[in-house]
């Protein structure tokens, strides 16, 4: 008998696609796609101060002078004026490398997942801050490691319990193999390493025979402009850095980068090449034409000034509208503030309702991968109007007063 092209079979998907656990923020940011939602979710920069129509007369320029470079295939690793530039934005923060070391990618996501491929086997143990950014979570459980988040304070990754849990995994057979840390303006939580603890965690990964994914793509988005020293120049034989133009400029042109340790520069260009062949050329070219105008550091320094006026008008609402019982740090730059709220409310159940009244976070449980994170919740300051903000931020506190029945 003929089969019917309708019938399915079930495809047998690999270990690794089984691993990947769906992003609980993807569910989120699909509910809330409601016209006049004000949403604390998206970790999206704001756009209004970028200055459009000179990036449209440098995209004319480009293709009317060199189209056929820009819509060519290009090097593996990327343009070597954007290598060049790329090399002068990590110097803000005390990274020196070599152009011919930066390997530019689609976004810092990829650099993370080639990182991940080149590095982690089925059942490493990779430590992460606990919580941590959801979409690196999905990365790392997506290459079949297991996450272990490690307790932070205001301070960051608390070296100790980074050290204690490495010796844990070890006598259960494990292998401890990277630490990924986001040490700036972390996401989700907000806070920095201290200086102290970014030399400390680099030792005791070494010593430990571990790799450090140092994941910073909000370094220059401090509100006063002051930048900490990145990790990566006291380890460089552990540390794979990487940096993102889309929070200092814009995701839609998908640009990031990593620098690997020297010794493993050349499998990491191939993966890359394997995973994309190269970075998109035309966008290489703008983002090149943006950074050859020292212009882009004010523009910068507008939107730190920006992203900081939407911080204050989110604390001092919280300050007037929150029930007791609730707290929230108070970061000193990127797009983040961690709230935690009293034992009892459910910040994944009371999402959805938050939803109904027009507004929309992330609950807590999507950042870490054990299941912690009921009681807490992020929520981003960078993208609603200060006027949303404050009244979105009215809701937020009136719901969790009625959660509470105060
Ligand atoms: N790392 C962190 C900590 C992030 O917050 C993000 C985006 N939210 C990324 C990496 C990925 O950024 P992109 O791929 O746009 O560079």
């Amino acid at each position: 008998m003929q089969q019917s092209c309708q019938e399915t079979f079930e495809i047998a998907l690999s270990d690794r696609a089984k691993a990947g656990r769906p992003s609980e923020v993807r569910k989120v940011f699909r509910a809330a796609q409601r016209p006049g939602i004000i949403s604390f979710a998206n970790g999206a920069p704001f756009l209004g101060a970028l200055p459009f129509d000179k990036l449209a007369e440098e995209a004319r320029r480009i293709l009317a002078e060199q189209g056929g470079v820009a819509l060519q295939y290009g090097a593996s690793d990327g343009i070597p004026r954007l290598r060049k530039h790329i090399v002068d934005v990590m110097a803000l923060e005390g990274v020196t490398a070599h152009p011919d070391r930066v390997i530019v990618t689609a976004g810092s996501q990829q650099a993370l997942n080639i990182a991940a491929h080149a590095t982690i086997n089925p059942g490493d143990v990779v430590f992460a801050e606990g919580p941590s950014y959801a979409g690196g979570m999905s990365v790392l459980t997506s290459h079949e490691a297991e996450v272990v988040h490690v307790p932070s304070d205001g301070d960051g990754l608390i070296p100790s319990e980074l050290e204690r849990l490495i010796d844990e995994a070890r006598a259960a057979g494990k292998t401890p193999k990277v630490l990924y840390t986001i040490p700036n303006f972390q996401n989700p939580g907000g806070m920095n390493l201290s200086p102290e603890r970014r030399i400390k965690i680099g030792h005791i990964c070494r010593k430990n025979g571990m790799l450090l994914f140092e994941d910073n793509p909000y370094g220059l988005l401090g509100f006063d402009g002051q930048t900490m020293p990145a990790i990566q120049p006291e380890f460089p034989d552990i540390t794979f850095y990487f940096g993102s133009f889309s929070k200092m400029f814009a995701p839609g042109l998908r640009l990031g980068w990593v620098i690997a340790p020297d010794s493993i520069h050349d499998q990491l260009v191939n993966i890359a090449e394997t995973a994309a062949l190269n970075p998109a050329v035309f966008n290489q070219l703008i983002m090149a034409a943006y950074l050859d105008d020292a212009a882009w550091k004010d523009t910068l320094d507008v939107y730190r000034g920006i992203y900081k006026a939407k911080f204050e008008a989110l604390v001092e609402t919280l300050a007037e509208v929150m029930p007791p019982g609730c707290t929230w740090n108070r970061p000193t730059g990127g797009f983040y503030l961690w709230v935690k709220v009293p034992d009892g409310i459910d910040t994944e159940e009371l999402v959805w309702e938050a939803i109904e009244r027009g507004i929309v976070y992330v609950p807590g449980t999507a950042f870490y991968t054990n299941g912690a994170g009921h009681s807490e919740l992020r929520l981003s300051f960078c993208l609603p109007s200060i006027q949303d903000i404050r009244k979105g931020a009215a809701i937020l506190g009136e719901l969790l007063r009625e959660a509470l029945a105060i």
